[in-house]
């Protein structure tokens, strides 16, 4: 390119394709009028792929350079000046990032690249193991020992489970029990032995988060916690529900495992209130649900300046994935992404790549390629649609 000269490339449509996978991966194509075509992933939710569908009209012959233009026209537009509607963000994001994926193609860069050059090769990854076979502690401990053998690093586990002494032993039902209930003494000791298991399994040669799901009181959360100390956690995520920051803060301040939060909150606005009373001491944002790359680097940055460590919460499909990672190749605070489809097997047929498996030994490889570095395998994912009408329609 020639000093001083502008490339110019226009939003021509946006289309979309939902995957079942373990989640519904809503996948996002802009097309450009120099025939780019950008991808990028929405977390799933209802409604979301219709609110692309609504805010692509938008931006239609915009250029795709004009990213932070774009998102505030489409925030406007569909929820309100200064609005954070939960849907709408998510819809946005998954646009948001495939704008970003048609600048790099543009500019010839990786993403990494966009967002201040990489910091790190590859970025360490955790694997969320939800439970074992069931729900005692040997077979969590088996579970952790499979992990292990497949060369992770980092794991985490789902403690809010049926236990012998939960008082609704329907797990249909438990998963509804409100936050409120009574955490009895033998249930914490229950659960401490899970965790027991796990860390005696795994020694220290792996970290060990532990996810709560917003279940608890304060009161049953700090007991808990207290009793999980012994067992020097990554962290605790989602002890109490996630509306009140200052019982989160109560609850942070009577312990010393540090708690993890903010994957249900959105734009940047919403994590100021988090970090600035330092009431967690590790910030979990979901970068395809709460705005996009641009802002979570936001977040990334309002973290570093209470040097509280970023952990990004992720059910995506490669595509949100590797988005995701490169943004995280190039933030100072950084500390590891989940990986949350242990049990699709494939998971990474879903893209075309050079460099596969694309995480290896818990550490995803980035793709050095412009853009995100990956194109989709549309064979394969024909073969996975939701529906089968929905193979990135236009309407
Ligand atoms: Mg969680």
């Amino acid at each position: 390119m020639n000093g001083g000269e502008v490339r110019a490339m226009k939003i021509v449509n946006v289309g979309t394709a939902v995957v079942k996978g373990n989640f519904d991966w809503i996948l996002v194509k802009v097309y450009t009028d120099k025939g780019v075509v950008g991808i990028g992933e929405a977390y799933w939710g209802a409604g979301v792929v219709d609110l692309i569908h609504r805010a692509k009209q938008l931006i239609i012959g915009e250029d795709v350079t004009n990213i932070t233009k774009c998102v505030e026209r489409m925030i406007r537009g569909l929820s309100g000046e200064g609005s954070s509607s939960g849907t709408a963000v998510t819809a946005i994001s998954g646009i948001e990032i495939a704008l970003w994926d048609c600048v790099g193609k543009m500019l010839g860069v990786p993403l990494y690249v966009l967002f201040g050059g990489k910091i790190r090769d590859k970025v360490r990854m955790y694997i969320d193991c939800h439970a074992g076979d069931g729900y005692t502690p040997e077979s969590y401990r088996k579970k952790a020992r499979n992990v292990i053998e497949q060369g992770w690093t980092a794991l985490k586990f789902d403690i809010d489970v049926p236990t012998p002494y939960s008082e609704c032993q329907d797990e249909g039902e438990f998963w509804y029990i409100p936050y409120n209930r009574c955490l009895s003494s033998l249930e914490i000791e229950y659960i401490t032995s899970i965790v027991a298991a796990v860390r005696e399994e795994i020694g220290k040669v792996a970290d060990l988060a532990i996810d709560c799901h917003w279940k608890y009181s304060v009161k049953d959360a700090i007991k808990l916690l207290r009793a999980l100390s012994q067992f020097d956690l990554l962290w605790v995520e989602d002890p109490i529900p996630p509306e009140n920051i200052d019982a989160l803060l109560e609850v942070q301040k009577s312990v010393s495992v540090p708690i993890a939060t903010g994957e249900n909150l959105y734009r940047k606005h919403g994590y100021r209130e988090l970090i600035e009373k330092q009431a967690c001491r590790i910030v979990t944002p979901d970068i395809p649900k709460m705005g996009g790359l641009l802002e979570a680097r936001k977040v990334f940055d309002m973290a570093d300046t209470y040097y509280m460590p970023v952990a990004p919460h992720n059910v995506s499909s490669p595509v949100g994935t590797i988005a995701a990672a490169h943004l995280c190749a190039a933030m100072n605070n950084f500390l590891v992404m989940e990986f949350h489809a242990h049990d699709v097997d494939w998971w990474d047929d879903l893209i075309v790549t050079d460099a596969r498996p694309i995480i290896q030994e818990g550490y995803l490889h980035l793709p050095d390629k412009p853009g995100i570095g990956v194109e989709l395998n549309e064979e394969v994912l024909k073969t996975h649609l939701v529906e089968e009408r929905d193979f990135f329609i236009t309407v």
